[in-house]
């Protein structure tokens, strides 16, 4: 029995998100006839992280929703979030916008929860729903960043080490060959001294992009990270694959001796068959989350 705020999310033939009380077979058939059919092509990246040739092909709002809807409820499913951190799209057809949840635990978050923003983290219709205090990490970051179409902030419980310590976060597997090139570390307290740790304004989230600069990945000291993509699908795949390479790292150096990491030429091919590949894993991503909420 699931709890009464946590409805039955599929997607249809249309990839809108029907909030629905369905059973569980129906969930998963559905997820296997329809879960292809309602991706929008992926857009790929350039080998070093940056975006490459974006696709135009038109995402509806709609659609964008749901990605946000997914990618948050997969994140909280693999413990890459817990009741804090979020998911964000720039709205395509207004790129000064973009769209995340209201202050919501990302396990919770339905489309009726994902509210537009401005760039400087005004909700453009906030009807008195409470927001995020660090939507300032997403405005910013998509001020600086015109590639970024989708934005994700975690506290990776496996990460959290990395952020701390003077082992510098590398690449040590092919599927997170994106941090290949590395992932810059952002310290706070180097331009606002004691503060809470919160990015809680645009001069806070203004210092974060501009440590993130060109890469995929900025790390947060004390905090966790941003994960930044041409799409939602993207910048999830690599939130949940910077904790996993984490923990891994922290396994390998803790084996002791000289780590083997991928160099900057693996990374940048194996980071290329990754991008093609991607639908596969998001895919099966999908339906563990329709199937959780099934239960
Ligand atoms: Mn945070």
């Amino acid at each position: 029995m699931i709890a009464r705020s946590l409805r039955p999310v599929f997607l249809g033939a249309g990839g809108r998100i029907l909030n629905r009380r369905i059973g569980f077979g129906l969930v998963v058939a559905l997820a296997f006839l329809f879960g292809s059919a309602s991706l929008r092509a992926q857009t790929p990246a350039s080998p070093d992280g940056k975006a490459g040739s974006i696709d135009k092909a038109p995402i509806d709002k709609a659609g964008l929703i749901d990605d946000i809807v997914i990618g948050s409820r997969v994140l909280a499913e693999f413990g890459v979030l817990d009741g804090f951190g979020h998911v964000s799209a720039r709205d395509p057809a207004n790129p000064d916008h973009f769209w995340m949840a209201r202050s919501l635990a990302p396990a919770l978050v339905t489309a009726d929860d994902i509210m537009e923003f401005d760039l400087d983290g005004n909700a453009v219709d906030p009807r008195g729903r409470a927001v995020f205090l660090e939507r300032f990490i997403h405005s910013e970051i998509y001020k600086a960043r015109p590639d970024v179409m989708a934005v994700v902030h975690t506290h990776s419980p496996g990460v959290i080490p990395f952020t701390i310590s003077p082992v510098p976060l590398r690449a040590v597997f092919h599927n997170a060959a994106f941090l290949a090139g590395g992932a810059p570390l952002w310290d706070i307290r180097k331009d606002f001294g004691e503060t809470d740790m919160l990015v809680r304004n645009p001069a806070i989230g203004k210092s974060l992009a501009l440590t993130l600069a060109d890469r995929p990945v900025v790390l947060m000291r004390g905090h966790g990270d941003v994960a930044v993509g041409p799409a939602v699908k993207v910048a999830v795949f690599r939130a949940y694959y910077t904790d996993v390479n984490a923990r891994l790292q922290s396994q390998a150096v803790a084996l002791g001796g000289e780590v083997n990491y991928l160099t900057a030429g693996e990374g940048a091919k194996a980071d290329a068959i990754n991008l093609q590949v991607l639908d596969r894993i998001w895919n099966l991503w999908k339906m563990r989350v329709m199937t959780t909420l099934a239960k």
